[in-house]
Parts: structure tokens; C-alpha cells; sequence
């Protein structure tokens, strides 16, 4: 059993390692950030509602997202652990999650920070070219990522690893897959 939580600014990989490690867990890769995508380009309700903060960079309003995830938790495959990546994103979200899961009984067993230098994530952010993409829009996320995001690190001190984000792929994974304990 595996219930991780990714936290990193964007372009520092969540998404990447998550999808890496989903496979070789067998545990499904929860991104909210795909999920509200999703919405928007199927034009739901939720989507539509959510469109215009992605596309500014803001976070989407905790009351909607906290609900997308408690239904997609709540689905039989998270039964057996999961990778969130882009979520929780405030200390908030955090306090929801640890409802959700002391509901069940469950908790986390690990939160891993991904940590790359600055620079290198403007860079890597741009060379993505998501919709989202655009050196302003980037700019805001990662000024939310700092005052929003960011005082999660001590918010899980107890169960937070650091892990160095800068390597190929299979490096870092290898990094994450150490402080998980699974290698
Ligand atoms: P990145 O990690 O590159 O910022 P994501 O795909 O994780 O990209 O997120 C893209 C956008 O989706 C965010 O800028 C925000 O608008 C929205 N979003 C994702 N996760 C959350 C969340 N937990 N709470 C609020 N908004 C979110």
C-alpha cells in the first residue's frame, strides 16, 4: 500500500515521475491539473467553471476542487494507494485530504518534494508548450506555488522527503523509488 503526495513548483516534475512511478507501483497517478483539463476540453459544468483560473495560472476554488478529488479517491482503484500530483496545493486542500483519508482509516505514508533550481523550471515550463504555457501565466503559478504551496513543506515535515529533481528521468525516479523505500 502506497499513498504518496507529490509537492514541487511546476516543471519540477510531478507529473513525469508520477506517471513513471504509477506504472511501476501499479497504483494509479492522480493529477488535478489533468483531471480539470479534461473537464475543460469536454466542457462540463466543472470544466467551464474552472477554465478561467488554469488559464490565469490561479488556483481553481478549494470548494470545487476538494470535491473532484474526494469522488476520484473514492473510486475503487485508489482503493489499492496513489500518486496526487498537484494536490493538496494549500494547507486547506491538506486539511480536506487527512479528512478523506481519516474517514477511511487510511493515511499517507510519504510526501516527496521535487526540488529543482529556479531557472531551470521556466526553462523546462516553456519547452512543455501547454496552453497554459506562456512565460506570464508560468510566472503567476509559480508565485502561487511559493505563497499557497509552499508552507506545505512544514505542514508534512513529519513525513516530507527531499528529493533532487535535476537528472534524467530514471535517475530521479530511482531517487524517488529510494525514499519510498521500494528499490
Ligand atoms: P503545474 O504543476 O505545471 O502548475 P498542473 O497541471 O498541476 O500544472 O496545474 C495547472 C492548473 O490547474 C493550476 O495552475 C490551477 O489553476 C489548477 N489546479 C491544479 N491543481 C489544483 C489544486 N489542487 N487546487 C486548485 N487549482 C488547481
Amino acid at each position: 500500500m502506497t499513498r504518496v503526495v507529490l509537492v514541487g513548483p511546476p516543471g519540477a516534475g510531478k507529473g513525469t515521475q508520477a506517471t513513471a512511478l504509477s506504472q511501476r507501483l501499479n497504483i494509479p497517478h492522480i493529477s488535478t491539473g489533468d483531471l480539470f483539463r479534461t473537464h475543460v476540453g469536454e466542457e462540463t459544468p466543472l470544466g467551464r467553471e474552472a477554465k478561467r483560473y488554469l488559464d490565469s495560472g490561479e488556483l481553481v476554488p478549494d470548494a470545487v476542487t476538494n470535491e473532484m478529488v474526494r469522488e476520484r479517491l473514492s473510486e475503487p482503484d485508489a482503493k489499492s494507494g496513489f500518486l496526487l500530483d498537484g494536490f493538496p496545493r494549500n494547507t486547506k486542500q491538506a486539511e480536506v485530504l487527512g479528512d478523506i483519508l481519516s474517514e477511511n482509516e487510511e493515511a499517507l505514508d510519504a510526501v516527496i518534494e521535487l526540488k529543482v533550481p529556479e531557472d531551470m523550471l521556466v526553462e523546462r515550463l516553456l519547452g512543455r508548450g501547454r496552453d497554459d504555457d506562456t512565460e506570464e501565466v508560468i510566472r503567476r503559478r509559480q508565485q502561487v506555488y511559493r505563497s499557497e504551496t509552499a508552507p506545505l513543506l512544514e505542514y508534512y515535515s513529519n513525513v516530507l522527503v527531499t528529493v533532487d529533481g535535476v537528472g534524467d528521468v530514471d535517475e530521479v525516479s530511482s531517487r524517488v523509488l529510494d525514499a519510498l523505500g521500494k528499490r
